[in-house]
């Protein structure tokens, strides 16, 4: 294990080739998303489900403001698609994958978990998501052994710095930090 592979946050032995190709897919993401941001109302989480031989099945940005819809958030949105076009609310049998830019919320844990979606892999913690933009990610406890218990193994923190300029950048754009009001 190198050094680089320690700071990756997981709920299973670390396989580095898992995190390696995580890696990849992750900042094609990144950069993808950077691309999006300031136009129609697009939120700057990007998430993309994968089937296991690398088909891309579903891949959507997060569109809370476009839609005016509070949980239309980028998991939501991908795994919504993903059921859509395979025509079934049950996607373990797919033995699919999420790929999203940063840590899923309180509510994106609940879909993934109903979605059967088996393995995720994250960029930025929730943690630096808030501290970068001010968005709440919610209360989330334990929730990677929860998701172990599940069969739903978790590598996240991955190609962090990259995610974070992206998160710094649609802040800088003056793009909004939506919530409920209070
Ligand atoms: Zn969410």
């Amino acid at each position: 294990m190198n050094t680089k592979t320690l700071d990756i946050i997981s709920n299973e032995t670390l396989d580095t080739e898992k995190v390696n190709h995580a890696k990849e897919i992750l900042l094609d993401l990144q950069a993808d998303l950077k691309t999006r941001i300031g136009s129609n109302g697009v939120g700057p989480f990007l998430a993309a489900i994968y089937d296991e031989k690398g088909n891309l099945v579903s891949k959507e940005t997060n569109s809370v403001v476009h839609d005016q819809c509070s949980n239309c958030h980028a998991e939501v949105n991908a795994i919504r698609a993903a059921e859509k076009k395979l025509g079934t609310y049950d996607l373990a049998p797919y033995n699919l994958s999420l790929y999203v830019t940063s840590e899923p919320c309180i509510m994106c844990l609940g879909a993934i978990m109903w979605s059967g979606i088996r393995n995720v892999y994250y960029g930025v913690t929730s943690k630096r998501v808030e501290e970068i933009t001010g968005f709440d990610e919610g209360f989330k406890p334990d929730w990677l052994n929860e998701f172990k218990n599940r069969g739903i193994t978790v590598y996240g923190n991955i190609a962090t710095k990259e995610g974070e300029d992206v998160l710094e950048y649609y802040v800088n754009s003056g793009e909004p930090v939506y919530k409920p009001s209070r």
